[in-house]
């Protein structure tokens, strides 16, 4: 007999060996309290300091999302009703596709379940569409384009992160008649990086090929109406797709893409992932909408944002704590070891009521793991200063810093109990 449960586990055994054992924190959003959340921990609830998020402007709890979302709640009802051919388009849908048409400055758009069935649907759409097409990948690339790209069963060719001189020599291999999509990032979300979008689109140019561009961690927050890093750069209308979330910058949930009427039209007609499943429930499409109009026109929201990036930036240098030069919002902090990392961040959590997830393989590479800490604007002194504090009290305790003795004192310091919280 084939032990098929026990196959599963010995699955899961090789991830716990690894330490890349994946525990998920248990908590509670505190609507209008972001960042602070209930933790639901051994010790009951514990009310903690979430630093880990991607609700990187705190949208989710938007007194203008909340409101519209529960007015759509009580006008439309719950679930949008059926597939977006079938019964499930209503006018929420066409409202978010124009307003996400017009921040792009694209023609047309098209909303998705998440970005990753949009990466999914798109890519595997429109790289099976093209005959004899070929691909060029970022070797960075997200899970989600690197699904779409197997599904389009497209020619791959994946060319070395963010280097302009290594996409050339691949793309002047490949012969010139060839229909090509250079598939990238405008931000990678673990070493907060920047892609050269400008050289990318020179090439695509020369070779004659097709832009998509992922941004999803720019969206809403970069730019000056929050369009994403290639509005920021000017260059916008060089690429050919942007594809987007709702659910980070924006804070609800639901992903997206924007450019020419029939590249939409195409993936709106072909893509399996787009045509048989239910769509956006209404309130989630006005939750977005409200999202993206209020990001459109308060571009003080994004200043402050960087600000506090770059405040938490110095500090942690000042600390001597090995934090990654990079240009954005994201801080990755480098710890180089799964199980180290999971130690970190345990401590923090139950010790100083601080929650940073560890980043381990396979989201990035072994050796380079990380606390990937996202301050947003609701982050203020106090709580950086906090946390940089509880930082350097457990770098002593695991003996992290170089060349340091090991410190042995416990930390004394609890979280208050969500009982005791303001
Ligand atoms: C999170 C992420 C996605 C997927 O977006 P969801 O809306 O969360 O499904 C796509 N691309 C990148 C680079 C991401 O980090």
């Amino acid at each position: 007999m084939i032990q098929y449960e026990s196959l599963f586990a010995h699955a899961i055994d090789k991830l716990t060996a690894e330490g890349c054992y994946r525990v998920f924190t248990d908590l509670e959003r505190l609507s209008r309290r972001f960042p602070y959340a209930c933790w639901r921990g051994p010790r009951g609830s514990v009310e903690v300091i979430v630093w880990c998020s991607n609700d990187y402007l705190g949208m989710g709890q938007h007194p203008q999302v909340l409101t519209a979302m529960t007015h759509a709640i009580a006008k439309y009802g719950a679930g949008a009703g059926g597939t977006r051919n079938i019964a499930g388009t209503n006018h929420l849908h066409v409202e978010l596709e124009r307003e996400l048409a017009s921040l792009h400055r694209k023609p047309a758009a098209l909303a998705l379940s998440s970005g990753y069935s949009a990466n999914e649907a798109a890519l595997g759409t429109l790289g099976r569409l093209l005959p004899e097409c070929v691909i060029f990948s970022d070797a960075l690339n997200h899970a989600s384009m690197i699904a779409g790209i197997r599904t389009s069963g497209a020619e791959k060719h994946i060319f070395r992160h963010n280097d302009v001189a290594d996409l050339e020599r691949l793309l002047r291999a490949v012969d010139p008649k060839r229909p090509k999509i250079i598939a990238f990032e405008s931000v990678y979300s673990m070493d907060g990086d920047f892609a050269p979008i400008a050289a990318i689109c020179d090439l695509a140019t020369r070779y004659d090929a097709f832009t998509y561009l992922d941004e999803v961690h720019a969206v809403g927050l970069y730019g000056p109406r929050g369009a994403g890093l290639a509005e920021r750069e000017g260059v916008a209308d060089r690429v050919d797709v942007i594809q987007g979330t709702l659910a980070k910058g924006f804070g609800v949930v639901g992903g997206y893409i924007a450019g020419a009427e029939s590249v939409v039209d195409a993936v709106r007609s072909y893509a399996p992932g787009f045509i048989f499943s239910t769509s956006l429930p209404p309130a989630i499409v006005a939750g977005a909408l409200a999202s993206v109009r209020h990001l459109r026109s308060n571009n003080a929201v994004r200043e402050h944002h960087q600000e506090r990036a770059a405040h938490l930036k110095r500090l942690l240098a000042k600390a001597q704590l090995p934090v990654l030069e990079s240009p954005s919002h994201i801080v990755p902090l480098m710890v180089g070891d799964a199980r180290t990392c999971k130690r970190v961040s345990d401590e923090l959590l139950t010790s100083h009521g601080i929650y940073v997830q560890p980043i381990n393989f396979p989201t990035v590479p072994r050796g380079t793991e990380r606390l990937r800490i996202t301050p947003t604007p609701f982050h203020d002194d106090a709580m950086m200063n906090a946390l940089v504090a509880a930082l350097k009290r457990v770098w002593s305790l695991f003996g992290l810093w170089p060349d340091r003795p090991r410190a042995f004192a416990p930390s004394v310091q609890r979280p208050r109990t969500a009982a005791g919280a303001r």
